[in-house]
């Protein structure tokens, strides 16, 4: 056979093409067209860098450079991160100054020292939103660790590695694009020397995570099983992959941190600093911004991990005026998102103040930050919204009577309300059918 077994065109008279065992030929141009199927399949599955990678599909340090200040960053995080001044503030300036040392690299006869970046603050603070954020903006690879299940080498669990992997498939495989991407440790409190670690074969300090993830954060060249999951004592296939210029940012709660802080602020008081000597209430997460190293040390980690870590913010407590912004203000805001979704079924959502400040509320109670609101939204909604294109409602208006409402109702209510509907439905149908 000499036609390509896909076109039809002619190779006998030249062109590359591939032969399978049993003599069907596809030549060179559908190969290359299915394969350009495949991966544009591939990057429309996967989120960040994938998605918005620039048409050449490769991190442009020079563009971002070029093409961003400090400022400009900022200005692109408050797109979607509410508050958080200080934070976006200083994580603009750090990230800034990163991509400006990789783009000289090879230039600058100076010894740059890596800004990775330490985010303390409350659960649904905005942390990890905002490296979310930072890697969509810029356009860079982007990967998500979660430090709970790590453990150091040798034991069982998660490998630190892992999250290199989950960073190399954003990068669409592409080890070079992989290394200029931007990782996201959460929960690295969970990681002092004092957290215990379950595991199978014995308990596994924090300290030795630590050590771990301390060279991986420098710069190390890491072994990355492309299997990926929990250690595997097997060999498996491992791509080589630098961290020298990954930028990470390592995210955490570190509840209790405050009393270190504060102990310290006072004591130093005590001795005639110029500081307010009034203890403070535990819950102020306003001391974090304080936080030095010795405190993080007094936490339970080594002091060359919190070296790894030059820049240290603190994000706030979100409040009620804070969560009635993030409702409607932010590019993506989650009333928007819903709205839009009714209006796809024809569907016309209306929020009253008194509605949004009640689901506010209800989020506040629930102490999760504003993680809560979603979670009330989905809630409040899932009947009407189940039920919108076989009612054919035409408009849902939220008050705080709706959502006292909404919440109040039992399943056993919703299905009998549901039973109800379908009855009117059938008959409305049978009238229609029989007036015909
Ligand atoms: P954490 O601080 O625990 O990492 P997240 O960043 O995951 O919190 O926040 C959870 C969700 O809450 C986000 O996906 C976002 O919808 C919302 N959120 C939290 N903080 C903010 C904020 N400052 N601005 C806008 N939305 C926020």
């Amino acid at each position: 056979m000499s036609y390509c077994f896909f076109c039809g065109k002619d190779l006998r008279r030249g062109g590359d093409f591939v032969k399978n065992q049993d003599g069907t030929i596809l030549c060179k141009s559908c190969v290359s067209s299915a394969s350009e199927i495949f991966t544009r399949k591939d990057a429309a599955e996967r989120s960040g860098y994938a998605q918005n990678a620039n048409t050449s599909g490769k991190v442009d340090i020079h563009k971002i450079v070029k093409d961003f200040s400090p400022r400009k960053i900022f200005d692109s995080l408050s797109e979607y991160v509410i508050g958080q001044t200080t934070a976006k503030k200083v994580i603009s300036l750090a990230v800034y100054n990163h991509y400006k040392i990789l783009s000289m690299i090879n230039d600058s006869d100076v010894e740059f020292e890596k800004s990775n970046i330490l985010l303390l603050g409350p659960t649904g603070s905005g942390k990890t939103l905002l490296a979310r954020t930072l890697s969509k903006i810029l356009k860079v690879p982007f990967a998500i660790g979660d430090c709970t299940g790590f453990t150091e080498a040798g034991y069982v669990g998660d490998d630190v590695e892992n999250v290199l992997l989950s960073l190399l498939i954003d990068a669409n495989y592409e080890v070079e694009e992989a290394q200029k991407g931007i990782v996201y440790l959460d929960e690295i409190d969970k990681k002092t020397k004092t957290s215990n670690n379950v595991s199978i074969s014995r308990d596994v300090s924090g300290e030795g995570v630590q050590q771990s993830l301390l060279k991986l954060i420098e710069g190390t060249v890491a072994n990355v099983p492309l299997a990926g999951g929990r250690k595997n004592p097997t060999s498996q296939q491992v791509v080589k992959m630098d961290t020298k210029h990954i930028l990470f940012i390592c995210g955490g709660a570190f509840v209790g941190l405050e009393k270190t802080i504060e102990k310290r602020v006072r004591n130093g008081a005590q001795i005639g600093f110029n500081h307010d000597p009034q203890p403070k209430s535990n819950a102020d997460y306003s001391l974090f911004h304080a936080v030095e190293a010795e405190d993080l040390m007094e936490y339970g980690f080594i002091p060359e991990f919190i070296g790894r870590l030059p820049v240290k913010v603190a994000l706030n407590g979100l409040g009620k005026e804070e969560f009635m912004r993030i409702l409607s203000e932010p590019k993506n805001a989650i009333v928007r998102q819903y709205a839009k979704l009714c209006e796809m079924d024809g569907c016309e959502l209306i929020f009253r103040r008194s509605g949004l400040e009640k689901i506010v509320n209800i989020a506040l109670e629930k102490k999760t930050g504003a993680r809560g609101l979603r979670a009330v939204f989905e809630r409040i909604l899932r009947n009407d919204m189940f039920m919108i294109r076989d009612k054919g409602s035409k408009s849902i208006i939220v008050t705080d009577e709706y959502v006292e409402k909404q919440l109040a109702l039992q399943e056993q209510d919703f299905e009998k309300e549901m039973a109800e509907n379908f009855k009117k439905a059938e008959e409305k149908a049978n009238a229609a059918e029989t007036a015909a």
